[in-house]
């Protein structure tokens, strides 16, 4: 077991809650208590079990994992598994592996008010339990497509459940005097008095409300992801047409229609890097996705000069949705050399849509 993972997991769940952690004692005879095995596999019984042990499995565990598994250990499900998932997520049934149907199960979990939360330590990402790594989950907001999944730290809403589900929040209250809580907009009050503040929120007790919470993530960990509504907009990648990223790039564009319409988008440019011509023809170096609504689980994915001046692409209902990536060309000791695209983007009546 790799103790310096673990005391950095163990510290991470430390200093976002009242929960400590201490060492047993050989002679200790307890029986209820939380057993770090050093066994291959990455896994965690979920929450207290009265009378037993609960085991956290850590020994091949990488990245955020012994912080995931510790979460479970305290009692975090999964967050696709929350009650409340069906209003945030769309499983694509099909594509889940036969036999890992269980990954997604629809849980009785107790929320607390606290959002669901794209950005979970305990999400899986979007393709999880396929077996032919097509997409497994559809974000019902299309901004976290790309990024659900991805969330390697304790998020502010993690700590908040467990701050509330383990008393921490009340103690916390109590220990500073106050009898009701004075974080507003979300926020909570916290060991030091002070308000812990959601994402979208300032002022010392979070009181300026300046987004939402997802706005405000998003724009954090995928500032180029938009929202574009205004007919007429110009749609163009990041950097086009001169200075196109080299670095890992992944971002989602959402070109939206109003009620009782489609998203029209016409390009007049396109160039990204060609299909590698081996590797099963993947577009290796960049790709341009479009799908068509954000039921569609998989659209049609775009690269070389594959998109034709003048080409039009049109939504089934209000989103025409743009997922755009490409790797690190450093690290394959080259950039990125190519235009990226560029394309306009109207709107058009859906005929007899009430
Ligand atoms: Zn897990």
């Amino acid at each position: 077991m790799n103790m310096t993972v673990l005391q950095e997991a163990i510290g991470a769940w430390e200093a976002a809650t009242c929960i400590k952690f201490f060492e047993m004692e050989v002679l200790d005879e307890r029986a209820e208590f939380m057993e770090f095995v050093g066994k291959k596999g990455c896994y965690a019984s979920v929450g207290y079990r009265k009378g037993k042990n609960t085991r956290i499995s850590v020994d091949t565990c990488a990245g955020r994992g012994v912080t995931h598994e510790i979460a479970h250990a305290l009692g975090l499900q999964h967050e696709q598994s929350r009650s409340d998932r069906n209003d945030h997520i769309i499983l694509v049934a099909d594509n889940i592996e036969v036999g890992k149907e269980f990954n997604f199960a629809l849980l009785k979990t107790v929320n607390y008010n606290i959002p669901y939360d794209y950005y979970s330590l305990m999400h899986y990402y979007d393709r999880a339990a396929s077996g032919d790594d097509k997409r497994t989950m559809l974000a019902r907001d299309p901004r976290f497509q790309l990024v659900m999944g991805d969330g390697k730290k304790i998020s502010f809403w993690n700590a908040k459940l467990v701050n509330t589900a383990y008393g921490c929040i009340d103690d916390w209250l109590a220990s500073c005097k106050q009898e009701s809580e004075p974080c507003k907009n979300g926020g909570y009050t916290q060991k030091d008095c002070s308000c812990a503040c959601p994402l979208g929120t300032t002022g010392d007790k979070c009181q300026v409300y300046n987004m939402s919470y997802r706005d405000a993530l998003i724009k954090q960990i995928s500032p180029y992801t938009s929202v574009i509504t205004t007919s007429g907009t110009e749609v163009v990648s990041f950097g086009y047409p001169d200075d196109s990223p080299s670095a890992e790039t992944k971002y989602t564009q959402i070109m939206r229609a109003p009620e009782c319409h489609r998203a029209v988008v016409k390009f007049s440019d396109f160039e990204l890097a060609p299909r590698n011509p081996t590797e099963d023809k993947i577009c290796e170096f960049g790709s341009l996705e479009i799908r068509s609504d954000v039921t569609v689980a998989g659209g049609k994915l775009f690269c070389g000069k594959e998109i034709e001046k003048g080409t039009v692409f049109k939504s089934d209902k209000t989103d025409l949705i743009f997922h755009y990536k490409n790797p690190n060309f450093v690290q394959f000791g080259t950039e990125n050399k190519y235009k990226g695209y560029k394309a306009t983007f109207t709107v058009e009546p859906i005929p007899n849509c009430r």
